[in-house]
């Protein structure tokens, strides 16, 4: 089974603007600013064997302000970017009780299915409590960008920056791979 790394969008791939002390998704291309910063971090993670995921609430398709044509560009030009192996949409609103919707744990079982994913041994990147949730009940490792938006819900690590993150995960995985080792697995 692989191993993969599932990353917010939000915030880790696109910079992301704040208003009243809250998250603003980028609605146009035009708005639309990547973190060209992270494409050497990710390639680390791209070589060491792991699955790049990306994964994003964007509940403005089903509340209509955000239009499917304009995402796919924005997304193209991640795809262009990043190393990404796929990128995961959930669509709904929160009154739309989907299964998918972060911090619901639903694309990242998507994932695992598709993938042949073992989430135990996976892991999640984020800046927001959302994404350690979803991490927690799929039973993924959390890292979390230390910023305004962790809240209170358990995530296994809080580091400075995503370069730290990017280091902590392939720490964790060559310990993984002596433990596996080690067991016969
Ligand atoms: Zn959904």
């Amino acid at each position: 089974m692989k191993q993969a790394v599932f990353i917010e969008r939000d915030g880790v791939l696109n910079a992301i603007r704040v208003e009243k002390q809250q998250q603003v998704t980028p609605l146009t291309l035009e708005d639309f600013k990547m973190r060209e910063e992270a494409a050497p971090l990710l390639k680390k993670l791209k070589a060491a064997g792991l699955i790049l995921i990306a994964t994003t609430n964007q509940p403005g398709l089903s509340r209509g302000y955000l239009s499917r044509r304009e995402l796919d560009r924005m997304h193209e030009r991640l795809r262009k970017a990043f190393p990404l192996d796929e990128i995961l949409v959930c669509p709904h609103d929160e009154t739309d009780r989907c299964p998918c919707r972060k911090p619901k744990p639903g694309l990242l079982v998507e994932a695992a299915f598709k993938w042949h994913l073992d989430l135990d041994r996976s892991f999640v990147i984020s800046d927001k409590w959302q994404d350690a949730e979803a991490a927690r009940t799929a039973g993924c490792t959390s890292l979390l960008v230390d910023s305004p938006w962790l809240g209170k819900v358990h995530r296994d690590f809080v580091l400075p920056d995503l370069a730290a993150v990017v280091e902590k995960i392939l720490r964790l995985k060559s310990t993984d791979r002596v433990m596996a080792a080690l067991a016969g697995r």
